[in-house]
């Protein structure tokens, strides 16, 4: 099969690839028949591994911006039970296409609003992804514990325990290949799902070898919820049900106290970071680098659009990297390489993927090539890289399949599905919002000249 060569980087070396898989980095002698990818006086790293996301908040941006969780659920939780599976594709298509643009090669998708019990929109999600052409772990999320049986959610966006699990095989059968979308068995939260409904998701997810998500020790307001209501705290309460261990990650993990970090380390149960929504939400800050000490997998999230309306991980680097120093005062904690490998093999850790996520030999052929002409008065090129302005990938492949180039979608008109993402948001706003009357002039977020990075297109 013919060989693929990314040539010129800056940094780290040329990258031979075979048949979907990295075959060498390093100086590499042209042969004939080589493709060649150009990667002139780029920063080329592994593809960015995006481990928890809600990609149907695309079409909730901006509201509860004043909110903390539970406030911000209680706001959205009615405008959410309004979705179709048509606005979740259009949504799923604008965020996996901002992902990709963002360098992100793989993303975890955690939906668990299933209006009216409809699960196409599981099929809306996987659809969008084998368009835009990044991996998929499609996480069939679910709610059981209505308000009316002490749950946050309202009842009517709550499903019964026996339809979630029927049609989480389901979605296993349709779609699951282990490869480009692997599907995960994902409950939502201690505080809208049943211990029964953790406990037999576990079960089935366990009897097909799938992983398991769920969100997890987010804000003191759960921590206390659950005590209230379990007597315990959030990790204690999933450990009884059987939810700490290797094939589990967790979105957020903030509220640990140092036993449940090092519990968390000893089973080897993931946790995915995300600091931007953290902050949004005031919920605080992930204690990223004791998890990582103690031997938990840790990798970074975007959480939903409509907790982090940047919606791309890139900023995530930069973001995680400032936390982990504020969270302790202490500039060392957390240097950019680190902040690069929580993005990247981290994240591919929590989602049980050891052949993603690594610029080596023998894994897959996931990476994204950086314009970094503006970076070039910088010695080192990770920390111009985590510590420079905030940028999109001039190529993105996945397998060895070019899905973002020249700062574009091969697969998808982004600003196209912007339009159809503003058409389909603005009739959930309160006045069933009247179109813009002019043409914005301002760049969009798929103007090209952004899409080369904030300084303008590389040369
Ligand atoms: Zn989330």
């Amino acid at each position: 099969m013919t060989r693929t060569v990314v040539r010129g980087a800056r940094w780290p070396a040329d990258v031979a690839i075979r048949d979907g898989w990295i075959e060498a980095v390093g100086a590499i002698p042209p042969e004939d028949g080589d493709i060649v990818v150009d990667a002139a006086g780029g920063i080329v790293t592994a593809g960015l591994v995006n481990t928890h996301h809600h990609l149907y908040q695309w079409l909730t941006r901006g509201r509860a911006v004043g909110s903390d969780l539970f406030g911000w659920l209680t706001e959205l939780y009615p405008v959410w039970a309004h979705l179709d599976a048509e606005d979740v594709h259009a949504a799923a298509l604008v965020g996996l296409g901002e992902l990709a643009v963002s360098g992100c090669t793989t993303a975890a998708d955690h939906h668990y609003v299933v209006p009216g019990g409809d699960d196409a929109v599981f099929d809306a999600l996987a659809d969008a992804a084998t368009q835009v052409g990044i991996r998929l772990h499609l996480a069939r999320g679910s709610m059981d514990l209505g308000e009316s049986d002490g749950g946050l959610p309202p009842d009517h966006l709550v499903e019964d325990r026996d339809t979630i699990l029927i049609s989480t095989a389901a979605v296993a059968d349709r779609w699951h290949d282990g490869e480009l979308i692997v599907v995960t068995v994902a409950p939502c939260s201690p505080f809208s799902v049943t211990p029964e409904l953790m406990t037999e998701s576990a079960e089935f997810a366990r009897s097909r070898g799938l992983r398991l998500h769920t969100h997890l020790a987010e804000t003191i307001e759960e921590q206390y919820d659950c005590i209230d209501r379990f007597g315990c705290r959030p990790v204690e309460y999933a450990d009884e049900l059987g939810w700490i261990d290797g094939d589990v990650w967790l979105a957020h993990g903030i509220h640990l106290d140092d036993g449940e970090v090092a519990r968390l380390g000893a089973a080897g149960t993931g946790v995915a970071h995300c600091p931007s929504s953290n902050a949004r939400l005031g919920a605080g800050a992930c204690r990223v680098t004791d998890l990582v000490a103690a031997g938990a997998p840790v990798g970074l999230g975007v959480d939903g659009p409509a907790s982090n309306e940047v919606g791309g991980l890139f900023a995530e680097l930069r973001q995680a990297l400032y936390t982990a120093r504020q969270r302790t005062g202490r500039a060392a904690d957390m240097l950019p390489p680190e902040a690069l490998r929580l993005a990247t093999e981290g994240g591919a850790d929590c989602l049980g993927r050891p052949d993603l996520g690594r610029l080596t030999p023998g894994h897959r052929a996931d990476l994204a090539i950086w314009p970094a002409a503006d970076l070039d008065d910088i010695a080192d090129p990770v920390d111009a890289l985590v510590l420079g302005p905030v940028r999109r990938a001039r190529t993105v492949l996945v397998g060895g399949v070019t899905v973002v180039e020249d700062g574009r979608l091969t697969g998808l008109d982004l600003e196209a599905a912007h339009r159809e993402l503003a058409r389909r948001a603005r009739r959930l706003w309160p006045d069933g919002g009247e179109p813009p009357t002019t043409t914005p002039t301002t760049p969009t977020a798929a103007d090209p000249a952004e899409l080369a990075g904030t300084t303008g297109k590389d040369a």
